[in-house]
């Protein structure tokens, strides 16, 4: 059984069609990468798989179960955490307090304070600092490590890099890779098409809303993803 089953799902912004008839299943421990250009529709798909936008039409089927109509706070509660674009951390908070925050929100499990710290280091000596006095790579950090102390079954990262420093989007994929090596779910919307090919056991690529390619990443080539990204070819793989 997939983890999670987005079945002929639908998302609209008024009279703007963001996301159309989209498919997708993952698997429990998959990393997927979503991959397209701005505006195709990646934020508004992850932000409607967590409860955060109200879909259209479709399903959303997390572990079996119907999770259309629960709304977000469920969904964390069910093990669905999303790290938003742009990171919205509570900025007068310490990184102690948000990651605290976050805990007591969450389910029962392996994170907590001392792992996150784990899995990125670089927070150990922020601990005390106001969020909104970190630097870029910092908040994100702070950002992904917040979601994991929900202690998620599957975790939605969107665009984890943007606006990071090359040495800062380093230092936070290599607790990703950690991350991901340890068996945990994600979805990753990526704008950096080799670092997705990098990290994703699967690729899926919007294009205007639809799904035009997706297959194993081991088994779909940069040139590929390059034309489903312009939208010069419409191929679905199995
Ligand atoms: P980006 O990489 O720029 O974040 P994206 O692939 O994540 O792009 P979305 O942010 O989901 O795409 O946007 C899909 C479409 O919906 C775009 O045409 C966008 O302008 C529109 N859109 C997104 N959010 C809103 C909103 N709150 N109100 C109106 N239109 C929106």
């Amino acid at each position: 059984m997939s983890l999670l089953e987005v079945e002929q799902l639908d998302a609209r912004h008024g009279l703007l069609h963001a996301v159309r008839s989209v498919t997708l299943k993952i698997a429990a421990g998959e990393t997927v990468a979503l991959i397209g250009a701005n505006g195709a529709g990646k934020t508004t798909l992850l932000r409607t798989i967590a409860g955060a936008h109200r879909p259209a039409a479709g399903r959303i089927v997390f572990e079996g179960d119907d999770v259309s109509a629960v709304p977000a706070y469920g969904r964390l509660r069910r093990g669905i955490a999303l790290v938003p674009e742009g990171r919205r951390l509570f900025a007068g908070m310490t990184v102690k307090e948000n990651l605290q925050v976050a805990g007591t929100y969450g389910r029962p499990g392996p994170w907590n304070i001392d792992s996150v710290i784990e899995a990125f280091p670089l927070l150990r000596e922020r601990l005390n600092r106001r969020a909104g006095n970190l630097s870029g790579g910092e908040q994100q950090a702070t950002a992904i490590g917040r979601a994991l102390m929900t202690n998620p079954k599957l975790l939605l990262l969107d665009e984890v890099s943007l606006g990071l420093a090359p040495i800062a989007v380093e230092a936070v994929y290599r607790s990703l890779e950690k991350l991901i090596a340890s068996g945990a779910t994600i979805v990753l919307v990526e704008q950096d098409i080799n670092r997705a090919l990098g990290v994703a056991s699967r690729i899926a690529c919007m294009l205007e809303g639809r799904i035009v390619l997706e297959g194993r990443a081991a088994d779909i080539s940069r040139e590929q993803v390059t034309q489903a990204y312009f939208g010069l070819q419409k191929a679905r793989q199995a």
